[in-house]
């Protein structure tokens, strides 16, 4: 098969990280006789160096022509002084809107060999920490009405949390579906015994699964959840939520696995077209040092292939072959220890490519 992909490699660690990712998809490509074509598009700091601002109309387009996009990092202290409305993360959040991206997956998993890493107690994180988080990405608290107004005590600000039926159902039907190709558990994570919002989220997901007759579904409070992170990672599978407290959530979960440079990212739009990119940032303090860790935009291209591509063989051949190159003991700076092998980005990347 034939696949048109945008490549924005962006800033800092981003080029790096991004190459050793199509170092990868191109192994793929000639293993399972896929062609993948690549774009390279700007957007980010050094959009804004050649054309003046983050996100070029270019971009954008040639982005809604393809099928996918790949995403490395943007940013960096170059920019850091420009106005809001011109600083390179700008653009992240003008492809979701212009992308129609509305969920937002972000996977944390606890690997054996970094178990290490992790902040928890070895009898907390039990067998396997494998945790995805689906988070609401376009609507709720962070784009309702929000202002300012002199009440009785004085001047007072509000923001309103506002999520209609279908805006509940789609991102519910995508974490369904995911559960269906994991372990088939759902937890809808709300607030639903304070918020009138939660009320409604709750009732259309429990509507909802009953098109799911085989995933389980519970429901979880956010405080009791954010709790249960901490104290029993193991039992959770999918994690649905709205945008606010996905964002919170998702960062808790991600930070339980004690290693940044491993996480990977996808965000959904309809018709399963999706940008992929590694959690992290720019990482200007080891850009173009061959120090960066590529495995979480790795592990973005698997989560490219499984879910816009539906290719899972090829998707679980990208995460055994970096299970792999870790049991060997290969290391990059950041998820080092002793005993193990230093190897650099580039030498990283060539090691999982040659394992697929
Ligand atoms: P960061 O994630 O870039 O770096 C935090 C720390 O983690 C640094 O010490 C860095 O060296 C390390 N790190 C990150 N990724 C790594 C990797 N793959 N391998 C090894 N080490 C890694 O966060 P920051 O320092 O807060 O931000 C730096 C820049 O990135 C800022 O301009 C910020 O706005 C931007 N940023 C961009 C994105 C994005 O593009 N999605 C996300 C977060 C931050």
């Amino acid at each position: 098969m034939n696949f048109k992909l945008a490549v924005i490699p962006g800033d800092g660690i981003g080029p790096e990280i991004v190459d050793q990712a199509i170092k990868v998809l191109d192994k793929i490509g000639r293993k399972y006789d896929h062609k993948f074509e690549y774009n390279k598009l700007l957007a980010g700091g050094c959009a804004i160096d050649a054309t003046g601002g983050p996100l070029p109309k270019e971009t954008v387009e040639a982005c809604k022509k393809s099928d996918a996009v790949i995403l490395g990092a943007v940013g960096g202290l170059k920019w850091d002084t420009l106005p809001g409305h011109l600083r390179p993360e700008r653009a992240l959040l003008g492809l979701r809107g212009e992308l129609g991206l509305f969920a937002n997956l972000r996977p944390a998993v606890i690997y054996d060999e970094l178990k290490d890493a992790c902040p928890l107690k070895p009898e907390i994180i039990g067998d396997s920490v494998d945790i995805m988080v689906v988070r609401e990405l376009t609507g709720g608290i962070y784009f309702g009405e929000r202002g300012r107004r002199e009440g009785s005590m004085g001047q007072e600000a509000y923001d309103t949390e506002c999520y209609s039926v279908h805006e509940v159902e789609r991102i519910a039907g995508i974490a369904f579906e995911i559960a269906k190709k994991r372990k088939s558990r759902v937890t809808n994570v709300d607030k639903a015994n304070v918020l009138e919002s939660s009320r409604l989220w709750r009732e259309v997901v429990t509507n909802v699964s009953k098109d799911y007759p085989d995933v389980a579904l519970e429901h979880l409070y956010v405080d009791n959840a954010a709790m249960q992170l901490i104290m029993r990672p193991g039992q959770f599978d999918v994690i649905v939520t709205s945008n606010m407290f996905g964002d919170i959530l998702s960062d808790e979960a991600s930070m339980i696995t004690g290693s940044i440079g491993m996480l990977p990212s996808a965000s959904l739009g309809e018709k399963s077209f999706g940008l992929y990119e590694p959690i992290h940032g720019s990482a200007p303090d080891i850009a173009g040092q061959d120090k960066a860790n590529p495995i979480a935009t790795i592990l973005s291209i698997a989560m490219m292939l499984r879910y816009t591509f539906n290719l899972e063989a090829e998707a679980k051949n990208v995460e055994d072959a970096v299970n792999k190159v870790l049991k060997e003991g290969f290391r990059t700076g950041d998820i080092m220890s002793e005993g193990k092998t230093l190897v650099g980005t580039n030498l990283m990347g060539d090691l999982i490519a040659e394992r697929i």
